[in-house]
């Protein structure tokens, strides 16, 4: 492996253009990052964030704003051509002609990427993504998720070095999921740096190594996947007690104390460090009575909210 990311982005900004009068949506405010070679890297964030951003410029569908993107060390503004022979992309949205077989299917995307007769691999693909049997079928009588599998293929028929899948398993059954992320393992595991996206964190969280948060266009994070489950290692407790509070309550083992009405507040914990018993004792020895209590487990949004609260002291 070389010290080269197989991707690099640097103060990525897209505006779309407005329309009306009204200014255009900034999607990108400057992201920065990196994808090593060899892994698999999640880009992770809510609906909106601007993960597809990110993907269709990469793609070469969306023009950049400002900033720099290079894939495999080719950089999109100069040297586009080989920049998109380094990627494979397969997009969010499920769409292909449906008259077309899926052999039809990869031998025109070949087409399109100007790979030799010789060189073509279709049926191999086809192959790989669990769909041989299908070669000679109409696209149109295949499944969601033979469709998805197809669309992998498809994004591979000029052997990219890298392979970017937007949201590959949004809307799609337990089932399938568990098939796609085999497949990624695969893939991976035979030498493809692979970037994907997704707003589920569990996904992230089981496949990839790495990953990047993004929100509102905005990097938050980006870390190796078991740093950032430990930073949902964080439980919460809402606590109703009898009397208003004067304010939150202070413990050096809270990790956040938070009023969010007069008799109500809100202790982050690390949970192997304190047990909610523990934390409602201490409760206790400020003065107050316990009159209601509810835990819930971190989600995605703590990570974030800790995240952004910390980037801002
Ligand atoms: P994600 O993939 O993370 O859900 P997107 O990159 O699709 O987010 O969108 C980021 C933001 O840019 C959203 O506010 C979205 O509405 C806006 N956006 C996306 N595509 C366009 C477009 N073609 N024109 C205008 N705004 C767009
Ligand atoms: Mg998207």
């Amino acid at each position: 492996m070389s010290d080269q990311p197989a991707i690099s982005i640097r103060n990525l900004v897209k505006r779309y253009a407005g329309s009306g009068g009204e200014p255009g949506k900034l999607a990108l405010e400057g992201v920065s990052f990196d994808v090593p070679e060899g892994g698999i890297f999640g880009l992770l964030g809510p609906n909106g964030a601007g993960k597809s951003t990110i993907i269709n410029i990469l793609a070469g569908l969306v023009k950049k704003t400002e900033g720099s993107v290079s894939i495999w060390g080719f950089d999109i503004d100069r040297d586009l051509r080989n920049a998109k022979r380094a990627i494979g992309i397969v997009p969010q949205e499920v769409v292909f002609d449906p008259f077309f077989t899926p052999f039809e299917v990869l031998e025109n995307q070949a087409g399109l990427y100007g790979v030799r007769k010789e060189l073509r691999r279709s049926m191999e693909l086809l192959r790989a993504v669990h769909l041989e049997d299908k070669a000679k079928a109409y696209s149109r009588t295949l499944s969601g998720g033979m469709r998805r599998r197809l669309l992998i293929a498809k994004a591979l028929v000029h052997t990219p070095p890298v392979l970017v899948l937007d949201e590959p398993t949004a809307g799609v059954d337990v089932e399938l999921r568990r098939q796609l992320w085999e497949l990624v393992r695969e893939m991976n595991a035979g030498g493809m740096t692979i970037v994907l996206t997704t707003h589920y964190l569990e996904e992230a969280e089981e496949l990839c190594e790495r990953i990047a948060i993004i929100n509102h266009g905005q990097l938050i994070t980006n870390q190796p996947t078991a740093e950032l489950v430990g930073m949902a290692r964080e439980k919460i407790v809402r606590i109703t007690v009898d009397k208003d509070l004067a304010g939150p309550p202070m413990e050096d083992a809270f990790l956040k104390a938070e009023v969010l009405a007069p008799r109500t507040l809100e202790i982050t914990y690390d949970r192997d460090r304190l047990s909610a018993g523990q934390v409602l004792a201490l409760i206790q020895q400020h003065g107050y009575a316990i009159a209601d209590v509810t835990t819930r487990e971190p989600d995605l949004e703590d990570v974030f909210v800790s995240l952004t609260s910390q980037a801002a002291k």
